[in-house]
């Protein structure tokens, strides 16, 4: 059997060639509100591509740019560019060996205070950041109690912590504490002993659901079977609470109630890497043990500088109401995106005040449809079917900015009305075919 050779691999492989045209589009600017996708043409079954030398600027609801700090010549990139005469672009060589920057500790204090935690660390990768250090906190005498939809990086540090897992259903808190019950009672099964810690690790915004972890009843949990909580906050923070402190301020929680707060900078940010909020001894341990952070190289200067800038914006430490501004604006867009498709009929998933709005299209066969009948009227967005989803919960799944503008906003729900009946007719005819 070949090494690459697996069910999922084969069945990905043959939807995701059907619609490859639509997906790894080669892009030529900043993923603002529009972005330039550079033009190509592809055989009938999409197996190759050429580049026809010209560039097309979309409406971008794909990128996770949603306070719209990834806007080209943003209040951000003037000094994210100046730092580079200063740092370079890379400390070339291991934290450990080589140092890091002193703009990364002056980043990783300005964490901690934004999202109240007592200390925080800061990661090249947000993949990493989760995929590296759950195993610095849990070991096989452990149990990991993960949410059904967490995302891959979440489960690959699970799987490598070499600690039990037991998967929830997705933000079921009957099937969370029925686990946990289990747990305390029985404790692990193949030594008869009990789980020497149990970690539960949910999300703050599903990517793919749009849904917000039930972060309260969460918190009830854990304090009561005596657990520890791991909080990814990758697409909420900045994104929901008042002033951006994500779901811990949206619930109006106590961030001391949870353990580990993990977040990225690629999404509300515009920039890249991953952090780790927690108590002192929580971020020395991982300041120790966590190889992301020992054995590669700290984040690179001008990405530091952009996270520096909009954390401080948001903040609202330049001096201005800007940060306010664009919370409000991303949360007004998100209430108007979402009831106006409602209105029309789609079925969306996930909270009302998401800036994550999954459209169902149930089959992976609409993907490819929806992809390119949006591209040709100039919008990008990004479809997503299984291995992604369940099966036939193949979905549109669109992320909303405040740099989009209404009349943008207005421009894709015509253009989506148009494709629900365009969508449902073909469908229809289809299905009349094969009776
Ligand atoms: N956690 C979640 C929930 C994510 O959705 C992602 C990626 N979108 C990551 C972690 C990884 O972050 P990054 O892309 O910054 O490496």
């Amino acid at each position: 059997v070949p090494l690459y050779s697996s069910f999922e691999a084969i069945y990905a492989q043959h939807c995701y060639i059907r619609v490859r045209d639509v997906f790894e589009r080669p892009i030529g600017s900043c993923p603002g509100a529009t972005v330039k996708l550079i033009d190509r043409v592809t055989n009938d079954f999409c197996w190759s591509f050429q580049f026809t030398g010209t560039q097309t600027e979309v409406i971008n609801v794909g990128s996770y740019n949603y306070l719209g700090f990834a806007e080209p010549n943003g209040p951000c990139a003037e000094s994210a560019a100046a730092i580079i005469q200063k740092y370079g672009l890379s400390m070339c060589g291991t934290i450990q060996e080589n140092g890091n920057t002193q703009i990364q500790d002056n980043l990783e204090k300005l964490v901690a205070n934004f999202i109240g935690s007592e200390e925080a660390i800061c990661f090249s990768m947000g993949f990493a950041t989760n995929s590296m250090n759950a195993p610095c906190l849990v070991d096989k005498n452990c149990l990991i109690v993960s949410d059904q939809y967490n995302h891959a990086s979440l489960i690959l540090g699970c799987r490598l912590s070499g600690a039990s897992t037991k998967v929830f259903k997705h933000n079921d808190m009957k099937s969370l504490e029925k686990i946990l019950r289990d747990a305390i009672a029985y404790g692990n099964p193949k030594t008869f002993r009990p789980y020497k810690k149990i970690l539960i690790v949910v999300e703050g915004i599903y990517s793919m659901e749009g849904s917000l972890s039930n972060l309260p009843e969460i918190i009830a949990l854990k304090k009561k079977y005596k657990c520890y909580l791991y909080l990814d906050e990758a697409h909420s923070i900045g994104a929901m609470g008042a002033t951006g402190r994500g779901v811990v301020e949206y619930w109006g929680c106590n961030p001391k109630d949870v353990d580990i707060m993990m977040g990225t900078f690629t999404k509300s940010f515009g920039a890249a890497g991953g952090y780790i909020g927690g108590s002192k001894e929580i971020i020395a341990h991982l300041r120790k043990y966590s190889p992301t952070g020992f054995y590669s190289a700290p984040m690179s200067p001008p990405v530091v500088q952009q996270v520096i800038a909009s954390m401080s914006i948001i903040m609202g430490r330049d001096g201005t109401r800007d940060g306010e501004k664009r919370i409000e604006k991303l949360s007004r867009n998100s209430r108007y995106f979402r009831r106006r498709l409602k209105q029309m009929g789609f079925i969306l998933y996930g909270s009302d005040d998401s800036p994550v709005v999954p459209i169902l299209l149930y089959f992976p066969t609409q993907c490819g449809l929806w992809g390119r009948e949006l591209l040709k009227k100039k919008i990008g967005v990004v479809v997503v079917s299984f291995p992604a989803t369940e099966m036939v919960e193949a979905r549109a799944r669109i992320c909303l900015s405040a740099s989009h503008s209404k009349e943008q906003l207005d421009y894709v729900l015509n253009a989506i009305d148009e494709l629900g009946d365009f969508s449902r007719s073909k469908f229809s005819q289809k299905t009349h075919l094969y009776k």
